[in-house]
């Protein structure tokens, strides 16, 4: 089954201690929805400016996802840049111009508003309520969010919370969000603003899930050489949704699964800069590294 992702497309100038890339293709849609593409058809809710590079949208084609949703409008691309330190974990946001994110509306077109899986990558609650008000009957809507939206748009994210299915945050978000150092006691209280399943990211520890049959602890895929994280968090949950919707039976059944497609997909994002690297691998690549994490965790 197809997955509908909304998100930012964005245009990323990313300095590491090692190299400096600026204008790489970036953006929470676009991390998400190509590596939900190794699995399922994928459809992006999104908008550029005129200056987007050609290129850009010709490597979306060609993991074959629906553009139809996608805006070309007048104006720049929105443009975020940001810094690593030597720890690859300390990341500093150094510029956000929104662009044409500023006045963007997402109008889904009639064919989106029946997909079944739904992904809410990391862009204003408000414009992810505004997507999730117009499908029809979704199966499993999961969402992810930043700092940010917990700083100044609160109130919006908390009835995004409330609606959907899952609810994906990294572990310092999740101590903001609930006031908990336990993630234990964070995870309930997330639980009790509405998700059934709630999956707290670790970076290159892994994750956590915890859900109505308890909990379960993923590893991440261990890197000798991280290059450039950026985007790392969207690939996990893009990977995650694309494998999930490709899948038969219940969600229960598949979500483990899944989370470890998910890492498995990040991975490859952190081995260079941008989407240099995902854009390079195939299906087959994600599921050698799955059948080595499992290698890795069987006792
Ligand atoms: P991650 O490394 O998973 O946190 O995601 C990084 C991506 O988030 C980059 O590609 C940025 O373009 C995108 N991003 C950064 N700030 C924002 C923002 N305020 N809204 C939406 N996307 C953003």
């Amino acid at each position: 089954m197809s997955v509908l992702v909304v998100g930012s497309t964005a245009l990323d100038s990313i300095k590491t201690p090692k190299a400096e890339n600026p204008r790489l293709l970036g953006g929470s849609a676009s991390h998400a929805a190509i590596a939900a593409s190794f699995f399922s058809p994928v459809k992006m809710i999104g908008i550029v400016g005129q200056d987007f590079p050609k290129r850009y949208l010709a490597l979306y084609r060609k993991h074959n996802i629906d553009l139809t949703g996608l805006q070309i409008a007048e104006g720049k691309t929105f443009h975020w840049s940001g810094e690593y330190e030597v720890n690859m974990n300390n990341r500093r946001t150094l510029s956000t111009e929104l662009g044409v994110f500023e006045t963007f509306t997402p109008h889904l077109p009639e064919s989106h508003k029946n997909s079944r899986f739904i992904l809410l990558a990391n862009i204003a609650p408000s414009l992810q309520l505004h997507v999730l008000d117009q499908i029809k009957k979704p199966k499993f809507v999961i969402a992810d969010t930043m700092d940010l939206w917990l700083n100044i748009a609160l109130p919006d994210l908390l009835t995004v919370i409330q609606r959907v299915d899952a609810f994906v945050l990294n572990d310092s978000e999740a101590k903001q969000l609930t006031d908990e150092d336990n993630v234990l006691k964070a995870l309930k209280k997330i639980h009790r603003l509405g998700p059934a399943y709630v999956i707290i990211k670790r970076g290159e520890h892994g994750s956590i899930l915890s859900g109505p049959s308890g909990l379960f602890v993923a590893p991440a895929f261990p890197l000798e050489r991280v290059v450039d994280p950026t985007g790392a968090g969207d690939s996990f949950v893009g990977g995650l949704l694309g494998y999930l919707a490709s899948t038969k039976g219940s969600i229960e059944k598949n979500l483990r699964r899944a989370i470890i497609h998910g890492s498995a997909t990040a991975s490859f994002c952190c081995e260079d800069f941008g989407l240099t690297r995902t854009t390079k691998i195939t299906a087959a690549d994600i599921n050698n590294r799955v059948a080595q994490l499992e290698k890795m965790v069987r006792f």
